[in-house]
């Protein structure tokens, strides 16, 4: 299949922001996307990198009733000699085709949508920002656009990939997070859907996460939804803790997102030859480590924010600092090493990195 190219007109071609300082993560986007369209029994269709423009959907759509949907995010970053560079995509569109599976939505052909990917970054290259820190976000996503009331599975699917540049995802940079851990509400279940990225399970974290922010929160951790007790992830990123001199991370589970950054961040220990574990974790052991400093980091890890110091918990009422409330030098190592083999300024052994 090939992709047409339809070209934004001249007088509507506007200019990338100057600079990425006070621009709000996702709130601007670039001049092109890329689209095609799904229809069982001929499959995808009328690939188009075209301008950035609205979608027009009859309000019977199926997923604006019954959520059948999959996204992904991903980061193009601005390497040294001035080329982008990207961040093991394939890892992308793979987990986009097990989402798929869960879904009941078509998969893609992963060199395909990844070449139409390419296309359009070099349609829009100069937004790829250059600024210490930024990149330009990557949203791939995938929608049930067949018009019909009655609960089905659909038989025609939109995808779609838009780019906007971005800064640093939370507004504190790279500085430690509050989060408080939810044991009234659930993300995910054993059997449902939290190891898809999908949008009913993010419209199932905003009351937690709308009553964490009035509290004065960054994030919500969530727990396990059968006993409540084991820690499985924050709201956009995979959870590590520095447990004596191990670092730890919930194994995955089926509820659990099996993010890039969580992988990634596991193979680049097992490179330096740290002593690491995936396993449960109880939010007992957690506290108790945090009183007696067993417990010395806490980070997150995701695409959005790379990685994330937590400085503070709050849990059924007590606030736990995490070692002196400071980012810690376990997490600033993975942030900086991520980072360095993101943008190429670090030689990068894993052949994570791709050069457009
Ligand atoms: C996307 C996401 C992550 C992080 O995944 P990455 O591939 O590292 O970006 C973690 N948890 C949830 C719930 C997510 O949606």
């Amino acid at each position: 299949m090939d992709v047409t190219l339809n070209r934004i007109s001249p007088e509507d071609r506007k200019n990338p922001p100057e600079s990425m300082n006070g621009v709000v993560f996702g709130s601007v986007f670039s001049n092109h996307m890329f689209s095609m369209v799904w229809d069982d029994g001929i499959g995808w269709h009328d690939a188009e990198i075209k301008p950035y423009q609205p979608l027009v959907l009859d309000p019977s759509t199926l997923v604006f009733h019954y959520g059948q949907s999959s996204f992904e995010g991903l980061k193009a970053y601005r390497n040294p000699s001035g080329g982008i560079n990207l961040f093991r995509p394939r890892e992308n569109f793979a987990r986009m085709n097990r989402t798929a599976q869960r879904m009941c939505l078509p998969e893609l052909d992963i060199e395909f949508v990844l070449g139409a990917l390419k296309q359009l970054l070099q349609e829009d290259s100069n937004w790829v920002p250059q600024e210490e820190g930024t990149s330009l976000y990557i949203r791939p996503t995938k929608i049930a656009i067949e018009e019909a009331l009655g609960l089905k599975v659909s038989s025609r699917f939109l995808f779609y990939i838009i780019l906007s540049p971005v800064g640093p995802y939370y507004p504190e940079g790279f500085n430690p997070v509050k989060i408080v851990v939810s044991d009234q509400y659930v993300r995910a279940s054993p059997g449902g859907v939290g190891e898809a990225k999908t949008a009913g399970n993010y419209a199932a974290s905003n009351l937690a996460e709308k009553e964490a922010k009035a509290e004065g929160f960054t994030q919500v951790l969530w727990l396990d939804a059968v006993e409540r007790k084991y820690i499985e992830e924050v709201g956009s990123m995979n959870i590590f803790f520095v447990i004596d001199d191990e670092i730890v991370t919930p194994q995955l589970n089926g509820s659990i997102l099996p993010g890039i950054t969580r992988k990634s961040v596991l193979e680049l220990a097992r490179h330096w030859n740290l002593k690491i574990s995936e396993r449960r974790i109880s939010m007992e052991e957690v506290q108790e480590g945090l009183k007696s400093g067993q417990v010395s980091e806490v980070f997150g890890a995701g695409t959005a924010a790379v990685i994330s110091p937590v400085g503070q918990l709050h849990y059924r009422g007590d606030s736990f600092q995490v070692g002196d409330g400071s980012t810690g030098p376990v997490a600033k190592r993975f942030f900086e090493h991520l980072t360095a083999i993101q943008y190429g300024r670090e030689e990068d052994p894993f052949g994570w990195v791709e050069t457009l």
